[in-house]
């Protein structure tokens, strides 16, 4: 679903992500190859607007890339992609020499992503190492068994993923991080306040159109509702400085309206977070 957005997005121009379409259409689901080749009608469907998830990839996709960059520039030779799913940034993004490109995922996903990107002939951009593994295991150790080094600086990616995890293994997420991550290194995510956004009425409405339309995802089902550490402070806590800004401002800052119906409401306390330690 997410590269998916990210082909609709790279299809307006405002990122430039070769394989998001093709991963798609290598997964299979009907319903994301109709929406990545534009067969999905608009039609009377208020909610459903793929320029509109364009742009909100845009901006997603934006932030990471730039962070990472930004990174490299202060001298970090070290990314770790922490649940990289079908993100292509080990193959598309202009890394250093020498940079070492970790990517965390589970073995099924790194393997579909690993053997599709070759057989459509991407090379990657950076050493890339994948770590399989499931994350409520050690991966600590399976991210240092691929040669991780935790005396080096590091930039971390947690995309997409935190709201998928149950509170305790947040807290392990964020510890974890920290304990591998020198002085001056960096971290990366989206924090959302309030998972019971997917229960709201005015996601519930939204979210019915889409099953209509032949999504199945329902992320009420998929994401952990617990109260759960406000990663903000959190980070701080553990000693981290924290820069962060929500979704809207995020928008007006790549010259896009954030929406302001119902829905955009609904979602305007995401907030994107990037963090410097020590
Ligand atoms: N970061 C990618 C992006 O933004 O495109 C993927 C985000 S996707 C919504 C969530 C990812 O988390 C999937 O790739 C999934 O395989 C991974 N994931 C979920 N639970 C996991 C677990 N227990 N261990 C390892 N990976 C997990």
């Amino acid at each position: 679903m997410v590269a998916a957005q990210r082909a609709l997005s790279s299809d307006a121009g405002y990122i430039d992500d070769p394989f998001a379409a093709p991963l798609v259409r290598a997964v299979g689901i009907d319903v994301y190859t109709r929406l990545v080749n534009g067969e999905i009608p608009v039609g009377d469907y208020a909610g459903f607007d793929p320029a509109r998830m364009a742009r909100g990839m845009a901006v997603r996709t934006r932030f990471y890339d730039n962070y990472f960059i930004e990174a490299t520039r202060t001298g970090i030779r070290q990314a770790v992609i922490v649940a990289a799913g079908l993100d292509a940034r080990a193959y598309r993004l202009p890394w250093p020499d020498g940079t070492v490109v970790y990517e965390v995922d589970l073995p099924d996903v790194i393997e579909f992503k690993t053997s599709t990107l070759r057989d459509l002939g991407a090379e990657p951009t950076a050493q890339r190492r994948t770590v399989a593994v499931d994350l409520r295991d050690d991966w600590p150790a399976a991210l240092r068994e691929a040669g991780f080094d935790p005396e080096a600086p590091s930039a971390w990616s947690a995309e997409g993923l935190v709201v998928y995890l149950p509170p305790e293994a947040q807290d392990a997420l964020f510890g974890n991080i920290t304990a591998l991550s020198a002085p001056t290194s960096q971290v990366a995510c989206e924090f959302v306040p309030d998972t019971t956004i997917f229960k709201d009425p005015r996601w519930r409405a939204h979210h019915d159109r889409m099953t209509e339309l032949g999504f199945q995802v329902d992320f009420d089902e998929l994401v952990y509702h617990y109260e759960r550490s406000h990663i903000i402070e959190d980070l701080i806590k553990r000693g981290w400085q924290v820069q962060h800004r929500p979704v809207a401002e995020m928008h007006a800052a790549n010259g896009f309206q954030y929406a302001d119906d119902e829905i955009a409401q609904a979602f305007g306390d995401i907030t994107y977070l990037n963090a410097v330690k020590g």
